[in-house]
């Protein structure tokens, strides 16, 4: 990948630099501030990566120097996480305008710990696609080549940082919404492991899935990132009660002896070449450091997506049913019968991919077949948990790629759902067993292409630790940015 970065980008060398540049004082946060807020309104015409730029930064009133860890850096916010006072919409025009009446668990954590946020990102509607379309808000750009989706849920926020108007952002992982993305636009995404990060006013979508993830330029980013949110919250009684994440930097030889699998399922399915090459590389890689690789049988893995798409429409079924147009978001019509108000809403405030998972939901979940379909998803959901825990009792971590393809062209799935949802074979598997994953560039030329690792239930620190060691060794090759001007950009 040539790479011709946004010049004096601050973090055009990583996060870990961007941080000695703030504590040796050669850049102040207040630098950082206008660098960031004038690079988002710079791109943001090309990407629309930004539902909104803040004028003034979201920040906490005072920050701790014991807690300081993200040290005055911007954040961007996907739009589904409530910052107090601003909008929240979750792409959905059912929202448009509705104020956030408090600030999530994780946005009061993370200006807590010395980050600020820059702005709101655009997304799939509830989280509900794989390419940034499906919104009121348009289509988010990808800044590697402007004719492509940036992928989704979280597509704005991989957008912001891969255009180099953030070091890092936060998104939504259910089915694969951080990582897809990160590996379309060629940064790093960590999906934590289910209970890790609070989803305290964070808005609903498949509520036994759904975690907050970390996007950032490299592993050490989204460590920092997770650092700052992670923990404990009474008020989400699903969080953890395990310390709060604290990462510690890689050793030498974290390579040496690690054990990794590969499902057998990647030797049935087609990838592109890109994606078959870079997965070859790591792999020698991987090898060359003194990894031991194998692959191994997970037979349920292919029947991942069908489970996914029963589950989660059928919680999302049952979450979207709030949105009534009298106690949230936007009224139907006016001075008609009450079911008359709520029907109105709901069909003019939802687009059409919500409709459709909610109709599917609805019906995986209606009396007659409801063990035919979510029951018999909730057992095959559990079998496949039990075959990650069993591989790992013999292997460290599990490697595919995160995704068949690199990034496809804005347009090209939208009207087959089928094809869309597939876009997701890779990312579904840890999600159902409430697992770690984390996507990273590895490709060395053309469109960015994504490695996955999964790592046993709250082994966030080994999944970071190898990607970090893994970007650190890779030198010269420094992912993240895309060159700019953005390819298939007709102005700049
Ligand atoms: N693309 C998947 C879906 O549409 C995953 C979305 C997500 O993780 N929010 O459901």
């Amino acid at each position: 990948m040539e790479s011709l970065p946004p010049s004096n980008c601050p973090w055009e060398r990583g996060t870990r630099e961007l941080f000695k540049s703030i504590k040796t004082k050669k850049i102040s946060a207040n630098e950082l501030w206008k660098y960031c807020h004038g690079r988002a309104q710079e791109i943001n015409g090309e990407t629309k990566a930004y539902y909104q730029i803040f004028d003034k930064a979201f920040a906490g009133a005072s920050v701790d120097s014991s807690n300081n860890v993200l040290l005055g850096a911007p954040v961007a916010l996907k739009d589904f996480i409530f910052a107090k006072g601003n909008e929240c919409t979750a792409g959905s025009a059912i929202l448009e305008k509705f104020i956030a009446p408090y600030s999530a668990s994780c946005v009061q954590r993370l200006v807590d710990h010395g980050g600020v946020i820059l702005g709101r990102t655009s997304m799939d509607e509830f989280g509900m696609g794989s390419s940034s379309e499906n919104s009121f808000q348009g289509p988010v750009m990808n800044p590697w080549n402007l004719s492509r989706s940036p992928g989704g849920s979280s597509g704005g926020s991989a957008a912001a940082v891969a255009a180099g108007s953030a070091p890092f952002a936060l998104g939504t992982d259910t089915g694969g919404s951080v990582r897809q993305p990160a590996a379309f636009c060629g940064i790093t995404g960590l999906k934590p492991s289910y209970g890790r990060v609070s989803r305290f006013g964070v808005i609903s979508f498949a509520s036994s899935l759904d975690q907050v993830g970390t996007l950032g330029l490299d592993a050490y980013g989204c460590a920092k990132l997770l650092e700052s949110i992670s923990g404990q919250d009474d008020r989400d009684p699903t969080t953890s009660h395990a310390d709060a994440f604290k990462y510690e930097e890689p050793g030498a030889g974290v390579f040496k002896g690690l054990k990794i699998a590969i499902p057998d399922l990647m030797e049935e399915v087609e990838m592109d070449g890109n994606v078959k090459a870079a997965f070859e590389d790591f792999k020698i890689f991987l090898k060359t450091n003194g990894a031991i690789l194998a692959t191994v049988p997970m037979p349920l893995l292919k029947y991942s997506l069908a489970v996914y798409y029963l589950i989660c429409t059928s919680e999302a079924s049952s979450n979207l049913s709030r949105y009534d147009g009298v106690h949230l978001g936007f009224g139907g019509e006016k001075n008609v019968s009450l079911a008359k108000v709520m029907s109105s809403a709901r069909s003019l405030g939802f687009g059409s991919e919500v409709k459709r998972r909610i109709l599917l939901g609805t019906f995986a979940l209606s009396a007659g077949y409801r063990d035919a379909f979510f029951n018999k998803a909730a057992k095959v959901r559990r079998l496949i948990k039990e075959s990650y825990e069993s591989i790992f009792e013999s292997y460290d971590l599990i490697l595919t790629p995160t995704t068949l393809e690199s990034a496809f062209k804005i347009g090209d799935r939208i009207q087959d759902p089928i094809k869309m949802y597939n876009s997701d074979r890779l990312t579904i598997g840890p999600s159902l067993a409430g697992l770690p994953a984390i996507s990273f560039p590895a490709a060395s030329s053309g469109l960015p292409v994504g490695m996955q690792l999964v790592a046993p239930y709250f082994k966030e620190q080994r999944l970071l630790e190898v990607v970090d060691a893994y970007q650190e060794a890779s030198d010269g090759f420094r992912p993240g940015l895309a060159p700019y001007p953005f390819e298939g950009a007709t102005h700049g």
